[in-house]
């Protein structure tokens, strides 16, 4: 806004300037010709006034004068004195009061008849009646300015504001497109002044949005690559973990299986030190599954592929599951287990295994983190909700740190790793698992005191079965017969397992086979020539023998099988050439490439004939 204030305010100072001048000279010029209209007629009155009363001063016929003067002053309203006089001296003088102190125009004139001085004569003329009419000049000039300057005025806001409004509207315009995203566009107006300005910033500003938003854009799609990168990690991750996990839990089940067996030294065959070492493998065994159980839970959670299976909850029989459960271990612990869980609640909608899991996840660490003292195990009806919790008098948990354990791989501190164990997995599991089933999880310690974890889960009462209870009942029938069921296979598994003898020297590599096999037989191992016949010595009552003939001395093995009626399995290499008399004798021979699926459905197939 440079040029049109300039423009605006020359304008108007010009109009004022030539206005007023024009107004000044106008009402000049008028005062001047009125003027000179009653010059005019001053001299008039004067020159009648002047050969008329020439004679009457000639004669000095001065009470005619008189009378003459008196209707000459009566006929001229603006007349406020006449005065006639000889060589100084006063012959007469009229006034007309009412006008005498006005502003008077005084005429004077020597009256002569035929050259002879007489008198002199002078008269004043009131310019009153003209002020008057001057005054009412300057009005009408006034108001004719005045209104011509409030036009003037109007038409100039109207031009402003045609000219404002068109820039602000093609502003407005602009603003809008960009609004809407239209940010390559650009503005123009070229007026020189603040809309200039103002159009090259719009300008700018939408050039830097444009700039901003095509980095946005790269950055979204790069973001989004980087989205599906990392999804698809995720996923990798995931599907490795599960791998990973069954690939690891296989072996792991059947070194906690076998080592597990084994520490219970049947045939009291090992000693002492070596049940003590097999029972540490089982103990480590375990947590292993432990921990691998709680990364594979983990990455459930994370893929939100945790399925929940509500149902309804015998509770107190749930409760009951749970304390026979951790009981023995707390006792065997020396310490004092309490359970308190008689409330007046039959049933519960939740799920039943899932809560198991959070509560043993509570008692166990409370057995880890007590030393001496008691586990409480109990529950609180909270109307809409039930409370279960776990106390404890162990170590306690320091206040600062009570929010920091339920976050993944977190514990009180390092040294709880290096005394007790674990991952500091198992509460953030337990977290996100009670927060499925809509519920909380709280704790309250203190240091050296002891711990309170409690979870708190709706009761779900209005969609608890209700016939629920009959259920209950029909279920337990239905275990019972399987109790008896199992009972029985168990008898019929006793009488019918088959008796075999294994001989190689790989136990990594058979191990899964021998845990297959050992589900329905009873499997005994040697591992060479020697052990063989010495068993089969012993006794000689095997439904089969099964040999890998790795290394063996095959002229010694063809002479323990000729003289044996049992039947024979050999597993050979495909690099090892088998003997034909071996391979007459024996009722099968299996390619030790074979899957170990293969090998066992061999296997089994010769025991089954
Ligand atoms: P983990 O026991 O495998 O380390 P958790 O997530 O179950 O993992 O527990 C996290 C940490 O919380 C534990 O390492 C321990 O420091 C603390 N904690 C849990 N329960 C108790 C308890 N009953 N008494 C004392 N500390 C506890």
């Amino acid at each position: 806004m440079k040029l049109l204030p300039k423009i605006t305010i020359i304008f108007l100072l010009t109009l004022m300037v030539f206005l007023s001048t024009f107004s000044y000279l106008a009402i000049k010029n008028e005062k001047a010709s009125i003027l000179s209209i009653l010059k005019k007629e001053g001299t008039l009155i004067l020159h009648t006034i002047s050969s008329v009363s020439s004679n009457y001063l000639d004669e000095q016929n001065f009470s005619e004068l008189n009378i003459f003067l008196i209707t000459v002053i009566e006929n001229y309203d603006n007349l406020a004195y006449l005065e006639v006089s000889k060589d100084n001296e006063l012959i007469s003088r009229i006034n007309k009061d009412a006008i005498l102190n006005d502003n008077l125009l005084i005429f004077k004139e020597k009256v002569t008849v035929l050259k002879k001085y007489v008198g002199d004569i002078e008269i004043g003329l009131s310019q009153k009646e003209y002020d008057k009419i001057i005054d009412k000049n300057i009005k009408e000039y006034i108001i004719l300015v005045l209104s011509l300057f409030v036009f003037l005025f109007i038409v100039l806001i109207y031009i402003v504001k045609h000219f404002f409004l068109s820039y602000i509207n093609k502003l407005k315009t602009h603003m809008e497109l960009i609004g809407s995203g239209e940010y390559h566009e650009s503005l123009k107006i070229s007026t020189s002044d603040e809309f200039e300005e103002l159009s090259n910033s719009i300008n700018d500003m939408s050039k830097h949005i444009n700039e901003s938003y095509i980095n946005l854009q790269q950055l979204t799609m790069i973001q989004d690559k980087q989205k599906k990168d990392l999804e698809e990690a995720n996923k990798s991750k995931d599907d490795f973990l599960a791998n990973m996990s069954h690939e690891l839990k296989t072996p792991l089940n059947s070194i906690n299986i076998i080592s597990s067996v084994m520490t219970k030294n049947k045939d009291n065959k090992l000693e002492e030190e070596h049940v003590k070492n097999l029972k540490i493998i089982n103990s480590c065994g375990n947590d292993l599954l432990c921990l691998i159980n709680d990364v594979l839970d983990v990455s459930k959670l994370e893929a939100k592929e945790v399925s929940l299976n509500y149902e309804t909850i015998d509770f107190y029989k749930m409760m009951y599951e749970i304390k026979d459960m951790i009981e023995p271990q707390v006792l065997q612990k020396n310490l004092i287990f309490e359970f308190d869980c008689n409330l007046d609640i039959d049933f519960i909608y939740s799920d039943k295994n899932r809560i198991k899991q959070v509560l043993k996840n509570f008692l166990s660490n409370s057995l880890k983190f007590v030393e001496e003292g008691k586990i409480k195990l109990a529950a609180k009806d909270e109307d809409e909700n039930i409370r279960i919790y776990v106390e404890d008098n162990g170590i306690g948990i320091p206040e600062d740190r009570l929010e920091k354990i339920f976050e993944r791989f977190k514990q009180v501190d390092g040294s709880t790793t290096r005394k007790y164990g674990g991952t500091g997995l198992g509460l953030a599991i337990c977290k996100e698992i009670i927060e499925l089933l809509n519920g909380t999880i709280e704790v309250t310690s203190k240091i050296n005191e002891g711990s309170t974890f409690s979870i708190v889960i709706p009761k779900n009462l209005e969609k608890v079965d209700k016939t629920a209870e009959v259920k209950e009942v029909e279920e337990s029938f239905e275990t019972l017969i399987e109790i008896e069921n199992e009972e029985i296979d168990e008898y019929l598994e006793n009488t019918n397992k088959k008796n075999i003898l294994f001989l190689h020297d790989e136990p990594i590599n058979y191990l899964n086979i021998i845990v297959e096999l050992k589900i329905e037989n009873n499997v005994t191992q040697v591992s060479s020539l020697l052990d063989l016949t010495t068993k089969i010595d012993t006794n000689n009552s095997f439904d089969l023998i099964i040999i890998d003939i790795n290394k063996l001395d095959l002229e010694k093995l063809k002479e323990i099988m000729k003289n044996s009626n049992n039947r024979f399995i050999i597993i050979y290499n495909t690099d090892t050439k088998i003997d034909n008399e071996i391979e007459n004798s024996a009722s099968l021979c299996i390619d030790k490439t074979l899957s170990k699926e293969d090998i066992i459905k061999a296997i089994k197939g010769v025991y089954d004939e």
